[in-house]
């Protein structure tokens, strides 16, 4: 999927540009500047590709190069707090396309509300356009945008820094954070952005859970699982196995499983003799045993980490393909669990159609998974020791020749090794002649 492209522009240059007349700490450059770069992280935190205009905050740039440099963008925003003769105004206002140019307006409202919101000032947000005498932008920035073609450029002003409580906000770090993750949220919603990358679980990689975690979790949900001619935990570390040589995940594939056979009861279109546990092959409506079927259970396993395999990468298989529907899905269309359901995926493709909150019903089983903490296998009882070799032991500390006697009391049961045996004997011997 293509990634929205937004440019953001730090409005001024410099650490000290445009004091605030009321709150003489605050500079708008400043502000701008830290702001901006909050945005970007937000922005890309949620799948944005982001460019900003300017290097640093000194570098030097002109507004209309900097509108320019949009170009091939997506969007372009222009970050500002205003500035007026009158203390009391105080209320943001985004400039948009003169001509409302891509319904631009709408977007410009909400992050303009959104903002005066946030700030909780005076007056409401609202959008603005400005032209210059020549017909055009009146910005720079933006008639430099305009003229490079990006669709949608606004230059959004945070209200007025010549209002105290205004510029008192602005200058809280924290709440610079908080408007750049109400303004990346808003043009999530505008350009329709789902993508987290981070907060997604992708399906190729090293498996987290062990075999023994996978079983147990299957059977605290299903004390018999229908398997044929094997036993879960071979099954389990069958799905490490598989998925390992594939490079995709086991223990996810495992939790698909658990979610398609509803923990091997099976029971649906898929029979447990078919080997097929995440029924390829099995189309809603389908007859009793109408999907694919498997030679073995690992011939099954295999297929089905083909098949994740197709949905989840563009990479080769590493073995020969036994995935009966392999060459029908489109590579690299489902990455991440939660794309796995169509409806859930911004390509509108996915193992399960329509498969809306499928890729979070597998990723509950996950969880589950990776919450069974394995109880240790009882530690074997120590073998008794007879009462004479514990006497042996008591004469020779007495007698000197023993020296750590509590420390050879826990090794009552051990192998010794040679140079032990003939430290004990060499002190048995000095013993003896002193
Ligand atoms: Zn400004």
């Amino acid at each position: 999927m293509r990634k929205i492209k937004v440019c953001l522009d730090a409005g001024h240059i410099g650490p000290t540009y445009n004091q605030s007349p009321v709150v003489k700490t605050y500079y708008e450059s400043a502000m701008v500047w830290a702001l901006h770069l909050k945005l970007k992280a937000a922005l890309e935190k949620r799948g944005f590709e982001v460019k900003t205009t300017r290097a640093a905050i000194d570098t030097s740039m002109e507004v209309y190069a900097r509108g320019a440099a949009a170009k091939g963008c997506d969007v372009f925003l222009s970050l500002h707090s205003n500035a007026c003769g009158t203390e009391s105004v105080d209320y943001p206002v985004v400039y948009r396309a003169y001509d409302n140019k891509e319904g631009a307006d709408a977007l410009a409202l909400k992050l303009a509300q959104k903002i005066g919101q946030l700030m909780g000032t005076r007056q409401a947000g609202r959008t603005a356009t400005r032209k210059n005498n020549a017909g055009g932008e009146y910005y720079g920035v933006l008639r430099g945008a305009r003229a490079a073609g990006v669709p949608v450029y606004l230059l959004l002003e945070h209200s007025f820094h010549t209002n105290t409580a205004a510029a008192k906000w602005l200058s809280l770090d924290a709440n610079l954070a908080k408007l750049a993750e109400a303004e990346a949220e808003l043009l999530a919603e505008h350009f329709k952005v789902t993508a987290q990358p981070g907060t997604q679980t992708p399906i190729m990689g090293r498996a987290q859970a062990t075999a023994q975690q996978m079983a147990l979790y299957c059977r605290s949900k299903n004390a018999a699982p229908q398997l044929s001619g094997c036993t879960l935990e071979m099954l389990a570390q069958t799905f490490l196995t598989e998925g390992e040589a594939e490079g995709v995940r086991g223990d996810v594939a495992f939790a698909q499983s658990l979610h398609e056979t509803g923990y091997f009861k099976f029971g649906g279109i898929v029979q447990p003799q078919q080997n097929n546990f995440a029924g390829i092959g099995a189309l809603n409506g389908s007859a009793e045993g109408q999907a694919a079927s498997f030679p073995s259970m690992f011939i099954g396993v295999r297929a089905q980490i083909q098949h994740l395999k197709a949905y989840a990468s563009t990479s080769p298989l590493c073995k020969p393909c036994v995935d009966p529907r392999f060459a029908l899905v489109t590579r690299g269309c489902a990455p991440y669990v939660e794309w796995l359901g169509a409806a859930d995926n911004p390509t509108g493709k996915g193992w399960a159609v329509p498969g809306e909150g499928y890729g979070e019903s597998v990723l509950a089983m996950l969880r589950g998974i990776l919450a069974q903490s394995v109880p240790q296998a009882a530690q074997p009882a120590a073998p008794a020791v007879p009462d004479w070799q514990r006497a042996g032991l008591e004469t020779l500390a007495a007698a000197g020749v023993i020296n750590s006697p509590d420390y050879w009391a826990g090794k009552l049961s051990q192998n010794i090794t040679v140079g032990e045996l003939f430290g004990i004997l060499g002190n048995l011997v000095t013993g003896t002649l002193a």
